[in-house]
């Protein structure tokens, strides 16, 4: 299940912080998910609570924050925000695009007591 391995790969990333920055318990995980990436925020939140008990992040809230995808459009020969896979481009209706960002999940901020 891709929610579950990101949820591990997630908590790799906070119990390094928590050694590095010397903390017991993160209260919120700030995330962010390209509008691309096929990530189901519930499944995730399930997925977390999981594989975080008994952690440092045991108990934490996921905020999620949802990033637009970018595409370059050949037609207007720029890059466009999309919110989904084959979403033709707002500016002239096209489909003539190549994904650029948008599969990306990252980590932006935690909230830590
Ligand atoms: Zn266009």
């Amino acid at each position: 299940m891709h929610e579950m391995s990101l949820s591990q790969s997630m908590l790799e990333i906070i119990q390094e912080h928590a050694v590095a920055d010397g903390f017991q318990s993160v209260k919120v995980v700030r995330l962010e998910i390209g509008a691309l990436s096929c990530v189901e925020p519930e499944a995730l939140g399930f997925c977390f609570d999981s594989v975080t008990r008994g952690t440092v992040a045991e108990g934490a809230a996921l905020d999620i924050i949802r990033v637009p995808g970018h595409a370059w459009c050949w037609t207007c020969s720029r890059i466009v925000d999309i919110e989904r896979h084959g979403d033709p481009c707002p500016g002239c209706c096209g489909h003539q695009m190549q994904t650029r960002t948008g599969n990306e999940m990252k980590i932006k901020e935690l909230e830590v007591a």
